[in-house]
């Protein structure tokens, strides 16, 4: 089956989501929020996880202001939380919605961009936490929920610096390429005895808080919104994909 190409100008359907359980992580900004809404526009019930409260409950009220299904808020800091505390997304999403179809590994820091030689172990921790750790930990605790789906799909925003390294991106670079290698085991993992798919999505460059950032002296203008890429997310989710398993795949 091949892949629509350019994925982000993907038209999905008008209810391609209806009914299906997505948790979204960082999905209060950028990306994350663009996908949230647009998933919620398309018939799903998302789960919109992350740090800042404030920023989930904007999304929150965006998506019942435009009459999608009603979202859930899972405020959860990535870098603080406890293995018991991931674990509980589990138990909790399994008493609310008692399974789930699609699981978004979109939160992400961005850290120091500076040489290796240069790099602090306590940045360096904390990026792999929230990048690499935080997926670990989620995916774990969602497996069990994912399982009961008919058709699952597992999402792990990559980058193109997490395919190959480049200077100066250090610890982002380094947890992202190890994202990559995790989404190919679970995809051999999970192939041919669940009913689970795994795949890395890279956004490419993206107008984002993040992305400014990483490039100051870039004109924001020139990007593509988060919105015009959600269609990527939406295609990866929906069971147009159900046959996509364990690819490396571009929005752009
Ligand atoms: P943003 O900085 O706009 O959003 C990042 C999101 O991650 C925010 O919602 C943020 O929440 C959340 N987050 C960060 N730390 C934590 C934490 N400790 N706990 C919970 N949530 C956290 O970035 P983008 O939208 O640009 O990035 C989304 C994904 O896309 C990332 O994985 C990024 O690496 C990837 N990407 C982006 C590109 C781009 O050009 N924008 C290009 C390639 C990849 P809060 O705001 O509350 O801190």
């Amino acid at each position: 089956m091949s892949i629509p190409s350019p994925l982000i100008r993907y038209q999905p359907k008008a209810d391609l989501l209806k009914d299906k359980i997505i948790l979204i992580t960082g999905a209060g900004d950028g990306i994350g929020a663009a996908v949230a809404k647009d998933c919620a526009a398309k018939g799903a019930s998302v789960i919109l996880l992350g740090k800042t409260v404030k920023k989930l409950e904007k999304v929150y009220d965006e998506i019942v202001a435009a009459g999608h299904p009603e979202p859930a808020i899972y405020p959860l800091d990535l870098l603080e939380a406890s293995e018991e505390q991931y674990q509980q997304v589990g138990d909790i999403i399994d008493k609310e919605f008692g399974r789930l179809d699609g699981l978004v590994h979109n939160a992400g820091l961005l850290g120091s961009l500076i040489p290796l030689a240069n790099h602090s172990s306590e940045q360096w921790i904390k990026v792999m936490q929230v990048n690499l750790h935080a997926p670990y930990l989620m995916t774990q605790a969602c497996l069990p929920l994912l399982k009961k789906s008919d058709s699952a799909s597992i999402i792990f925003v990559s980058s193109s610096v997490g395919r190959k390294g480049r200077a100066y991106w250090g610890a982002y670079a380094a947890s992202k390429a190890a994202c990559e290698n995790l989404m190919q085991t679970l995809a051999d993992e999970l192939e041919n005895n669940t009913n689970i798919r795994v795949n890395s999505l890279n956004p490419g460059a993206t107008r984002t808080a993040m992305r400014r950032i990483a490039f100051p002296g870039e004109n924001p203008n020139t990007l593509p919104e988060p919105e015009a890429i959600a269609p990527a997310f939406i295609y990866l989710l929906s069971d147009d994909s159900k046959a996509i398993n364990g690819q490396q795949i571009n929005a752009q």
